[in-house]
């Protein structure tokens, strides 16, 4: 669609109340796209300007003024000006006076000034009732009617009818204002669009490191080994064998990793006999990315059932089938089955489609969508009760997997046990200690701290 001033209409222009005059200083991307928005929802606009000229880019509904003239035909002014540039807003103090002054600004670097653009703004015309907002929204979002961007506005500031007044605006133009109390969470809301996935950034520098640590392993085991000393070339393993063998370890580990902080904070909150003593920097900030840790370890669990799926059709898995078959035409002798063999590998396909079915169930309730709707104890239970059965099928299907060979001497390589071995050491210490902890000598004391008794209180009454 046409964005273009012509085609600016107001949608809702008779509205049984008539809107407030909305004034934007600056005419740049994000004053013009808000101005457009606000003349579709019925506010009448008014521009504040260093030159008064109006272009085509301006709504044509829009008047066009000094920023002194501009200010004095609105309550409300929202500054659309960089906060380099806030200076001249000193001159116009007396004319600011009372009005509502709505700062969107944002900066280039996170906790790039001592204080909030907002705050500073607040500085530099005291009479003013300052409200920090729309920062969050990008003029593109606004242009395309938000459709397809987030609708949040977060809204703080200090004078409660004033950040009443923005928030009414911000829910005439279709978005969701979140109240996030007084001006002094400016700088938090400043920040929040300069974050760039920060509760991703350990679960995938993590999985980066563990992804080059099991390449080099796989590739020195199970193609290095077998070129030194039978001289055949498995370079081929690369593409599919050695991925399809890194998916599940990651899986696996990254999975108990999940749970690994929860094992960490009970064995500290029953050393200290209290809860109320905070845990180390390094195990908070593990806590709270739990969640992208486990999404993570979904998406390796996903790529190994779409590996596993390719293995049939593989050439060398059909080469390999096609020569026992022919090896035993040639000797005029047919294998028997292996029950034993069977039972392991039917047992293990079980544990890992039981075990994917829960990972995924994991996953979705994870959803904001679906978190949102169930209870915290539901919630509980699925993420700690469901986890730990997905933790315990996960770790059984790996180690069924070895079957025969697991810990046998022959499946060394160089002293190095295969990668599934090494990739069950996390999980299986977690299960132990949370197998140990669960016994009613250290679950007791345990859920007394959790509900805030003390073995030696800090402020005795
Ligand atoms: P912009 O396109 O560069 O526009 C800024 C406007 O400020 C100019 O058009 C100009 O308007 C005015 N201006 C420039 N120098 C000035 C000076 N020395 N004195 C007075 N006014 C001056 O910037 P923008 O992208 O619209 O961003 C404006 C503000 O919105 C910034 O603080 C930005 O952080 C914030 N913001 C932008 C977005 C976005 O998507 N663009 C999203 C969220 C927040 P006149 O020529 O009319 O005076």
């Amino acid at each position: 669609m046409n964005k273009n001033s012509s085609n600016i209409m107001a949608l809702a222009p008779n509205t049984s109340k008539k809107r407030e005059t909305v004034c934007i200083f600056g005419t740049g991307d994000f004053g013009r796209a808000l101005g457009h928005k606000l003349i579709q929802s019925g506010y009448p606009v008014v521009f504040g300007s260093r030159s008064t000229q109006t272009s085509s880019l301006i709504p044509k509904d829009a008047e066009v003024l000094s920023h002194a003239e501009a200010a004095q035909k609105a309550a409300i002014i929202i500054i659309a000006i960089q906060r380099q540039h806030y200076n001249f807003l000193t001159p116009l103090a007396e004319i600011l006076h009372g009005k509502v002054l709505v700062d969107i600004s944002n900066n280039l670097k996170i906790n790039q000034y001592p204080e909030s653009n907002a705050e500073y703004l607040a500085q530099l015309v005291p009479g003013a009732k300052v409200v920090k907002a729309f920062n969050t929204v990008s003029a593109w979002a606004l242009q395309s009617g938000t459709l397809d961007a987030s609708r949040q506005v977060f809204v703080c500031g200090d004078d409660m009818e004033a950040k009443q007044m923005v928030m009414d605006t911000v829910r005439a133009l279709g978005l969701t204002p979140l109240d996030q109390g007084s001006l002094l969470a400016a700088q938090e809301i400043e920040n929040y669009p300069l974050q760039l996935f920060p509760m991703w950034k350990f679960p995938m520098l993590l999985s980066l490191g563990l992804i080059a640590f099991f390449f080099f392993y796989c590739l020195i085991r199970d193609v290095i080994y077998p070129y030194v000393y039978e001289n055949k070339d498995y370079s081929f393993f690369i593409a599919i064998s050695i991925t399809n063998r890194i998916c599940p370890i990651l899986a696996l580990i990254l999975l108990a990793l999940v749970y690994l902080p929860g094992v960490f904070a009970a064995i500290i909150q029953l050393y200290r006999g209290t809860k109320y003593r905070r845990f180390p920097d390094w195990l908070d900030k593990w806590m709270l990315c739990r969640k992208q840790l486990g999404l993570v370890a979904l998406a390796f669990a996903s790529l190994h059932v779409l590996y596993t799926l390719v293995i049939p059709i593989r050439s060398f898995v059909r080469w390999r089938i096609s020569s026992q078959i022919v090896s035993q035409a040639l000797n005029n002798k047919t294998e028997p089955l292996d029950t034993t063999n069977a039972w392991l590998s039917d047992s293990y396909l079980a544990l890992g489609i039981l075990g994917f079915f829960l990972f995924v169930l994991l996953g979705i309730t994870s959803l904001p969508s679906v978190s949102n709707n169930v209870n915290w104890r539901e919630f509980r239970f699925v993420q700690s009760k469901l986890g730990y059965l997905t933790l315990v099928l996960c770790t059984a299907h790996t180690m069924v997997y070895g079957g025969k060979w697991f810990l046998s001497p022959s499946s060394y390589r160089w002293y190095l046990p295969s990668a599934y071995m090494l990739s069950l050491i996390i999980p299986c210490t977690v299960l132990v200690v949370k197998f140990v902890l669960i016994f009613p000598c250290l679950d007791k004391p345990l859920t007394r701290i959790r509900q805030g008794w003390e073995r030696n209180p800090q402020y005795s009454e």
